[in-house]
Parts: C-alpha cells; sequence; structure tokens
C-alpha cells in the first residue's frame, strides 16, 4: 500500500452529512439576494499580490501574515484573494461597472488565510459578500443590516445572533481620533503587550479591540471615538439607528468595534453569537468609500459585508439541524426480471416525479438485506418488486417510518399512489 496523502491543515473536506447545510443555506442565500436586487458578480481566486497590499493594508493581519502568495512562471507576486471585496471593486473598475451608478452585487467563494486552524478558524474558508456602491446614504447601510436579520429568520438561527454597530466618522475624524489615542497610550507603551506595541505605530485602532484583559483595562480610559465623529457621521449613524429602530432590529452601540481592515469609515457592523465559542463573529461589515479612489477608480461611495459559510453551518448544526437521508424512495428488487423493471420503474419515477429522490437497490441481496439498506438510505418508502410483481405488472409499497399496511398497486397508479402518500 502507498503512503497516505492527506488534505493541507486548515483546508477542509465539505463531506456528504454537511452538503445539505451548505445547498440550504446557498439556496436561502440566492432567494434572498434575489429579492432586495442585488445582482451576482463571480470574480477569479488568484489576484496580483498588489491589489490586497493596497486596497487591505500593507500594515493588516491579512497582508503581513496570512497571504498565500507566490511568484508566477513569469515572475509576477500573486495571491490566492484572503476576501473578496478587493477583487470585486477592481473588477468594478475595470469592466465600468461603478463610475456613477448604482450597484448592488453579492458573490460566495473560498477564501484564503493562513492563520493557525482552529475550531472556526480555517485556511481556506467560504464567504458570502455583499457590496453596494454609488448610494451614499445611511438607508443601504440598513438594508444590509435587514436582510442579513432576515437571513438569520430564515436559518432558525435569529435568536442566537445579536447586533453590534458602530460608526468610525471620516476619514479625518478617524485620524484625529487616532493621533489622540496614540497620545494617550504613548506613556503606557511598557504596560501593552508585544502586538499592540507594534500596533501604536502601524494600526493604533486596533489596540482597541485586543482580545488581553491587560489591554482592555488601559484602553478602558482611552478617550472615545465617539467624541472626535464628524457632524455628518453623527447625523449618518443617528439615521442608520432610526431606521433599523423602526424595522424592530435590536443592537448594541460597541464603541471598541474598529474592524481589521483598513478601508472602513463611518458605520460598521458585526453578527456575534455565544454559541460557537472563541470564533462568534459570523458577519461583518461596513462602509467604505474611500476604497475606490484609492484602487484607481473615481471616487464612489460604497458599502458592504462579509459572511463566514462555515461559522453559520456551524450554528446551524448546534441550533437548527435538519434532518438528513440519502433518498425518498427506495427500490426493493428479487429476481433478475424483477431488477430490470426496477430500474424501469425508477426511471418513470424520476420523470414524472422530478422533485424526489430515488436509490434502486443494486448487486443484489435477500430481502432482509435489502430492506436493510432502505431503511438506511433515509427513505419513506420502499417500493418492492418480485417476480411475481413482474408478472402482474405490480408493486408493493412499504412503510419504513410508520406502522401501515403494505399496499399493493398496479404500475399504472403507482405515480398517483406515491402523490397521495408523500402529499405531492
Ligand atoms: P476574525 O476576527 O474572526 O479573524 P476577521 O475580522 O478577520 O475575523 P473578516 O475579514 O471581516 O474577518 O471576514 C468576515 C467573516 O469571515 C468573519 O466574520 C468570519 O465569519 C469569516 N472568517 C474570517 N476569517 C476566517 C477564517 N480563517 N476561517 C473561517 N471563517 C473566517
Ligand atoms: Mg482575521
Amino acid at each position: 500500500m502507498g503512503q497516505k496523502i492527506q488534505a493541507i491543515r486548515g483546508m477542509n473536506d465539505i463531506l456528504p452529512q454537511q452538503t445539505p447545510y451548505w445547498h440550504k443555506l446557498e439556496a436561502i442565500l440566492r432567494q434572498l439576494m434575489a429579492a432586495y436586487g442585488y445582482n451576482e458578480i463571480r470574480m477569479p481566486i488568484v489576484e496580483k499580490t498588489q491589489l490586497f497590499k493596497r486596497a487591505v493594508g500593507e500594515v493588516t493581519d491579512i497582508v503581513e501574515k496570512e497571504m498565500y502568495t507566490f511568484d508566477d512562471r513569469n515572475g509576477d507576486s500573486l495571491s490566492l484573494r484572503p476576501e473578496g471585496t478587493a477583487s470585486c471593486v477592481r473588477a468594478g473598475i475595470e469592466h465600468g461597472l461603478l463610475y456613477n451608478q448604482e450597484q448592488r452585487l453579492w458573490y460566495m467563494g473560498p477564501m484564503f488565510r493562513h492563520e493557525r486552524p482552529q475550531k472556526g478558524r480555517y485556511r481556506q474558508f467560504h464567504q458570502l459578500g455583499v457590496e453596494t456602491f454609488g448610494i451614499a446614504t445611511p438607508d443601504v447601510d440598513a438594508e444590509l443590516i435587514l436582510l442579513t436579520a432576515r437571513l438569520w429568520k430564515a436559518l432558525g438561527i435569529d435568536d442566537s445572533v445579536v447586533l453590534e454597530l458602530n460608526s468610525l466618522g471620516s476619514n479625518e475624524a478617524r485620524a484625529n481620533y487616532r493621533d489622540a489615542l496614540v497620545e494617550f497610550l504613548s506613556p503606557l507603551k511598557e504596560q501593552l503587550d508585544e502586538d499592540s506595541q507594534k500596533r501604536l505605530q502601524t494600526n493604533p485602532l486596533r489596540i482597541l479591540d485586543s482580545k488581553n484583559p491587560e489591554v482592555q483595562q488601559l484602553v478602558a480610559d482611552a478617550p472615545k471615538l465617539a467624541d472626535y465623529l464628524d457632524t455628518e457621521s453623527v447625523e449618518h449613524f443617528a439615521r442608520l439607528r432610526q431606521i433599523l429602530d423602526a424595522n424592530g432590529i435590536v443592537y448594541k452601540v460597541n464603541q471598541k468595534l474598529v474592524r481589521g481592515l483598513d478601508y472602513y469609515n463611518r458605520t460598521v457592523f458585526e453578527w456575534v453569537t455565544d454559541k460557537l465559542g472563541a470564533q462568534g463573529t459570523i458577519c461583518a461589515g461596513g462602509r467604505y468609500d474611500g476604497l475606490t479612489e484609492q484602487l484607481g477608480g473615481h471616487a464612489t461611495c460604497a458599502s458592504g459585508f462579509a459572511m463566514g459559510i462555515e461559522r453559520i453551518v456551524a450554528l446551524m448544526e448546534e441550533i437548527a439541524p435538519i434532518e438528513i437521508s440519502d433518498a425518498d424512495l427506495y427500490l426493493v428488487a428479487i429476481g433478475e426480471d424483477a431488477e430490470i423493471s426496477a430500474i424501469q420503474v425508477a426511471e418513470q419515477l424520476r420523470t414524472e416525479l422530478p422533485q424526489l429522490r430515488v436509490r434502486n437497490n443494486f448487486g443484489g441481496g435477500n430481502f432482509k438485506k435489502q430492506f436493510k439498506r432502505a431503511d438506511k438510505s433515509g427513505a419513506q418508502l420502499a417500493l418492492v418488486i418480485g417476480e411475481q410483481e413482474v408478472k402482474d405488472k405490480q408493486v408493493g409499497v412499504k412503510f419504513l417510518r410508520e406502522h401501515k399496511e403494505q399496499l399493493m398497486v398496479s404500475q399504472s397508479d403507482l405515480i398517483e399512489t406515491i402523490k397521495q402518500i408523500l402529499n405531492l
């Protein structure tokens, strides 16, 4: 036997017991996006490294230590995408989708970050990304939140998530606040941990959301971002809250919510759960009015979010499990003629009732063995064909999940009978 080759650490196979959750989530997402009038866009998984350096920021965790970067055969530096917003903006500029118009876009697919693998944190993971362009007003920020709230309801996980909200203000307000924060923290530098000391130079706002309790205590008395907001941002935030209140969305304003990426301004938000341990953020986003210009396009307002599909699937498994089965109908056939007849019957069922999942018993086996397989498949009904049934053009219908007498129906009545039994 050759040596086994294993998957790359942090890159997961999604197994057949899990794909029903993905299918459910994906189907609801597609419908939801359409219901709000958003269009799908698909971007490549690999981009020039420069794109992420410029969009996400040179001194962010993602660019500093999490990117899968390599040289192409012609020497260009490329990276597997660590997130989708940069690619989406790049594509929008490249194809003239953003200038002087509105766009409401979404995409779904794998992202790659070289992080320490643990529950809810992987090296290949999947995101749904939603991005809007050309709308400056807070109504669209509110809509992004409303549509996510609707999703949690549809998935049955709405009781397990809470919304946190903050405003980062204009770039200028943020820069002023940054100076004030650095001034406050600099004399305390020695008391900060190594990460925060580094961030004091590179990305001081991130110190606010440090998980280290000692650092948290130090920043408790730091100047407050809310006191530095510009008037327009204050109004924008108030209007956003007014729309959310009017729609019954409950949220907590978290002044320390700053997000890890460089490009946000004004609104930022996160949906968080306490059911998944440390990796509790399932969806995060905000406004990024400056990014398009930063990437060489015309100045374009933008607002969006990304959600972590693995974390949402984990929450569904925990809170709203779905019953998983391989089939709705299982055909049991005893004898060579019956085996052929069962294949014909199954084909006819698939033509007439395409919404059902129909499995044939293959490889023979006695009644007992075949019924065991039928039961294991999770099917509601076993359809039984033996030599006699072939002669009489009949099918036995056996209830696998209810205590009911087996029926004998003619092949010509089979479709109607199944429709009645399964309420189709
Ligand atoms: P975190 O604070 O958990 O590292 P982040 O701020 O890096 O998250 P974003 O870049 O905002 O995350 O990505 C949006 C969402 O994608 C996150 O809220 C999370 O649900 C998911 N996500 C991010 N990184 C990973 C990962 N390595 N594995 C699985 N899901 C992830
Ligand atoms: Mg991260």
